[in-house]
């Protein structure tokens, strides 16, 4: 699949439908990489893929401390990282192209990924006000 959709959505809830529906559609390798401020609705963008997955949405929270999350799926491990607190030029030596090998791995503040796969998914989130979010995902 290759292009662009927009969707503007009213709820979490919508928000997770939308998450739930990019996942189902993913192969094992993909990597799906979130953009968006703080408070956008990233991790909640996680949480919403992760029944897709077979994964407890409960299980996903913001990986603050670890920066790499793994949650056992169905069949695939969904790898959540979150790249906020982390310095520049420590990215490469995550070996983040790695986890993507072994499952589904999904990066909040993928922009500091200095290079990420070309085949990756871009989903961009924009906060419109109240619990009004804008999402625009593209595939290569
Ligand atoms: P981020 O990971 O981008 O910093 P979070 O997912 O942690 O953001 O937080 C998003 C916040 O916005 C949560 O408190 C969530 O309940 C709220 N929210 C309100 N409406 C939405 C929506 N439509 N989609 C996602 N989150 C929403
Ligand atoms: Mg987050």
């Amino acid at each position: 699949m290759t292009g662009r959709a927009a969707v503007t959505v009213e709820s979490e809830a919508e928000t997770a439908r939308v998450a739930g529906e990019l996942a189902a559609a993913l192969r094992p390798g993909a990597v799906v990489l979130l953009h968006g401020d703080l408070g956008a609705g990233k991790t909640a963008f996680v949480r919403g893929m992760a029944p897709s997955l077979g994964v407890d949405p409960d299980e996903v929270s913001s990986p603050t401390f670890a920066l790499v999350q793994p949650y056992a799926g169905a069949s695939v491990t969904l790898f959540h990282v979150d790249l906020y607190r982390i310095g520049g030029g420590e990215v490469e030596e995550l070996g983040l192209d790695d986890f993507a090998a072994d499952g589904v791995l999904v990066v909040e503040w993928a922009e500091r990924w200095p290079r990420p796969p070309a085949s990756a998914i871009h989903v961009r989130i924009e906060d419109l006000g109240g619990d009004r979010r804008r999402i625009v995902i593209e595939h290569p």
